[in-house]
């Protein structure tokens, strides 16, 4: 398909592999010590599960199923469940880890964790879904825990998934813990302002990186892929700080135009078309890498990992990135941007709203005392604004790229904690 995000050679490396080569780098510029180093190279534990679900022909299949804890240094480990036919082993140690890196710089009381199901929930029944979900559950109820390792939505999961998995959780542990997982439906303790969180602290990173680096945002210009529950929010987002969205893109179609795309329209036309852009009338038809390469001012990645690789860098026009995904960037393109002066607001910071307003979440279950969206909202951009901060200090203070200046906040946090826990 033209239209969907291809994938390059440059996908098939290691995704842990692109991790580790940013914390080397990070650990290097800051003189970690390199026994530190060499813990947080490993993952601390890692599960795989065979899941047998009898299909709605009657026919049994079986799915894998990962779970990740990177580290629990800093707290318990948290991190979302992901639903796509690319998950495997290496994956979701990569994203453990950048959940492990993402929580320290968010300064949430967490480590990272990660997991996810190989499987295709497009192509799933909802009675499907609900039984590999439980199943699932079942399969990690040790590894799970409101004290332990927190899940939350990730690709292809949301709301319902969390509602069948804190139910099935709590059916095997005879206790009511809302708190086992974040990112549920407001009404089984979920918190307000959690599902349009990422795209929110998307669009506070933007706004504060704009204003560092002197683009004025009543006049900046964003093109926006993805527009699932990241990219979606962050594109309304934008937009309603003036921000002009020229182009914007989901799995089956991506849209230019000129004048701006009217996201509300863009909103109430997906939520009619079975949550696809494809047929959107509001812009010409372009393809997705036509998007990553378009003239705007900020280009936010909002969908998969992957996507600018060494061999698009060069074409990107953006002077500002903010990555909305988990690992939109190769390694390798890492360098390409830089010196293009292009400024990376990396992922492990501008993705971090989420996992904030879980921890909020996480916060109000333990209490039983619920916020209002104001409340969850503000606290959010402070703790944005403050979490921007410190990596924009770090990166200029060890005269690095964002990206770098990220790691190094995190390896700050994560070091002292080594060392105080000690006992090796
Ligand atoms: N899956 C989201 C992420 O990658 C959210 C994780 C969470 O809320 O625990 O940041």
């Amino acid at each position: 398909m033209a239209t969907t995000t291809k994938k390059t050679e440059a996908t098939h490396h290691s995704m842990f592999d692109a991790v580790l080569a940013r914390l080397d780098k990070a650990a290097e510029l800051f003189g970690l010590d390199p026994s530190v180093a060499e813990i947080l190279r490993h993952p601390k534990k890692e599960v795989k599960v065979s899941l047998p679900i009898v299909m709605d022909n009657g026919s049994i299949q079986v799915f894998e199923g990962y779970r990740t804890v990177h580290s629990t240094h800093l707290g318990p480990s948290k991190g979302g469940i992901r639903y796509a036919m690319d998950v495997n082993d290496d994956e979701v140690r990569a994203l453990a880890a950048w959940m492990t890196v993402k929580c320290a710089i968010a300064n949430l009381p967490y480590g990272g964790g990660k997991g996810g199901i190989k499987c295709d929930p497009r192509k799933m029944s909802v009675g499907e879904l609900e039984r590999l979900t439980r199943a699932y559950t079942r399969a990690m109820a040790d590894i799970f825990g409101v004290n332990k390792d927190i899940p939350a939505p990730d690709m292809g999961t949301g709301k319902r998934e969390m509602a069948w998995l804190v139910d099935e959780f709590n059916k095997v542990t005879g206790e009511d813990q809302p708190g086992v997982t974040t990112g549920k439906p407001i009404t089984l303790g979920g918190s307000r302002g959690r599902e349009a969180a990422t795209g929110r602290g998307v669009m506070v990173a933007s706004l504060a990186a704009m204003k560092k680096i002197g683009i004025n945002h009543k006049t900046a210009t964003a093109a926006v892929q993805g527009f699932g529950n990241v990219g979606s929010h962050a594109s309304r987002l934008l937009a309603s700080k003036n921000i002009k969205i020229v182009a914007i893109s989901d799995h089956t179609a991506a849209f230019h135009n000129e004048k701006g795309i009217d996201i509300d329209a863009a909103l109430r036309y997906v939520a009619q078309n079975g949550n696809m852009l494809k047929g959107f009338t509001g812009g010409d038809e372009i393809s997705n890498n036509d998007l990553i390469t378009c003239n705007v001012d900020l280009l936010v990645p909002a969908a998969i990992q992957g996507v600018i690789t060494a061999a698009n860098a060069k074409d990107i026009k953006a002077k500002l990135i903010v990555e909305g995904a988990n690992g939109p960037t190769e390694a390798e393109a890492d360098a390409i941007l830089n010196d293009k002066g292009i400024v990376v607001v990396p992922d492990v910071l501008a993705n971090g709203g989420g996992v904030t307003v879980s921890y909020f979440e996480w916060v109000q279950n333990k209490y039983g005392h619920y916020w209002t969206e104001d409340e969850v909202n503000a606290k959010h951009d402070i703790s944005m604004n403050q979490a921007f901060e410190n990596v924009w200090f770090n990166s200029q203070q060890y005269k690095t790229s964002m990206r770098i200046g990220a790691y190094i906040t995190a390896l700050k946090k994560l070091d002292k904690a080594i060392r105080y826990k000690g006992n090796y």
